[in-house]
């Protein structure tokens, strides 16, 4: 058995207390030591001040054996991290050949003018192991320090999650001896938390101490994480099976994976092709079927019909068809998703109207949504009430979309 290791982050920036960024850094970097069983005791947000900084990587040196800094290294006067780190650490800055010759090189590259600000990038503690930037001036920095491991970063997402993806995690793993802990996920959709909770209870209560389930809600679905600390793969396995057996029909993908791209994996297999007309989803469900890459070999495309005009013009809904049973009724979606099919040419359509907000004349239908899913045999309708505002109602009826679209798939081929 291994010991637990404990872990502080620390993100340093004015921006980020006044919430001009929000810290989305923080949240990444517990995800990574989270997946090599390293328990992340605190994270803490401080100012662009010394006082303040000196007093976190004091606090946090007290209890944890990693500290992990982002922000506060760019080439700005407000960036006072690495001075001040080099000071913490009884250091000096000097200047390091690689990385200077890095930052020219990518001044040339840009084409920009450089100034001394830029350069002084290439200074660095003479204290620490420098953590190679490949995307950017900052370089990260290793110090050790009584025993406890401090490691700074830049604070832009992108390079800070490159130098740790490369540089650090490699050398936690090699630094700390970590616990064995494995993740296994399971993606459900189409039935709410505490429901999933309550008819999987007799499942929780089964599970040996060094398994842990997570649950992780999102609008439309909940992921289930199991979570093994030093425990035998086939046992885990064993587990994660017998729940998958416990979930018929909701879980869409055995590892985690958006919905958009089980249905990829789907119409692929089956060789199927889709299309879509959306009226109150506004495209939002073509968006997310293609961000996929290669959906082009599956989904034709789709029409935005916001207006009954469109809806007559483009899809081919009857006139009489919207008088006698409005822009939100089974009828118009059956003759939406089949003209969307036939016009692009797909092997099933799909589509979707709705009340996402109070319409004038229409107050008791309010986030009422129809939609239609057909192939040349059949079509379904399916009603579904979306009780937020506008913005989470366009989510859910995405989500219930996309929900409904696996299901006729795997109901029909
Ligand atoms: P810095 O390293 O302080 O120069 O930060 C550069 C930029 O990275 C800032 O202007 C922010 O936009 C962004 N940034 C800094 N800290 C974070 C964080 N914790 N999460 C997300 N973005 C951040
Ligand atoms: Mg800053």
């Amino acid at each position: 058995m291994s010991t637990q290791i404990n872990a502080s982050i620390i993100t340093i920036g004015d921006e980020l207390l006044i919430g001009q960024t929000i810290d989305t850094n923080s949240a990444w970097i517990g995800q990574q030591l989270n997946a090599l069983g390293i328990w992340l005791k605190r994270r803490v947000a401080v100012g662009d001040s010394k006082a303040d900084i000196l007093q976190a990587l004091d606090q946090e040196a007290a209890q944890s054996d990693l500290i992990i800094i982002t922000g506060g290294l760019g080439p700005t006067a407000d960036d006072i991290t690495k001075p001040l780190l080099c000071n913490y650490f009884n250091g000096q800055l000097v200047e390091n050949q690689k990385v200077k010759n890095h930052v020219l090189q990518i001044f040339r590259k840009r084409n920009r003018p450089i100034i001394d600000a830029n350069i002084a990038q290439a200074m660095l503690p003479n204290v620490c192991d420098v953590l190679w930037n490949e995307m950017g001036t900052a370089p990260g920095m290793w110090f050790a320090k009584n025993n406890k491991i401090f490691i700074a970063l830049p604070g832009v997402p992108f390079e800070m999650k490159h130098i740790m993806t490369h540089e650090a995690l490699p050398k936690i793993k090699e630094r700390f001896t970590t616990p064995n802990v494995m993740h296994k996920t399971i993606c459900t959709a189409g039935i709410g938390e505490s429901f999933l909770a309550a008819s999987i209870q007799d499942f929780e209560t089964s599970l040996p101490a060094n398994i842990k389930l997570a649950y992780l809600p999102q609008l439309g679905g909940v992921k289930l994480r199991l979570t093994g600390r030093d425990v035998a793969a086939a046992t885990l396995e064993n587990y994660f099976q017998t729940l998958i057996t416990q979930l018929p029909h909701i879980v869409y993908a055995t590892e985690d994976m958006p919905i958009e791209k089980a249905i990829g994996k789907l119409l692929l297999e089956k060789k199927l092709t889709v299309s879509f007309a959306e009226s109150c989803t506004g495209g939002g469900i073509s968006a997310a079927i293609t961000s996929i890459t290669g959906s082009s070999g599956y989904c034709n495309g789709g029409i935005v019909s916001y207006t009954n005009d469109v809806k007559i013009n483009l899809l081919g809904v009857p006139a009489e068809t919207l008088k006698q049973f409005s822009e939100v009724s089974a009828q118009t979606v059956t003759a939406m998703a089949n003209g969307v099919r036939t016009k692009l040419k797909s092997t099933i359509g799909l589509s979707i109207s709705g009340y996402l907000e109070v319409v004038k004349g229409k107050e008791s239908e309010k986030g009422l949504i129809w939609i239609g899913i057909a192939n040349e045999q059949t079509t379904k309708t399916i009603s579904a009430i979306m009780p937020y505002d506008r913005e989470r109602n366009c989510e859910l009826a995405i989500a219930t979309a996309l929900n409904n679209l696996r299901i006729f798939i795997s109901e029909n081929y």
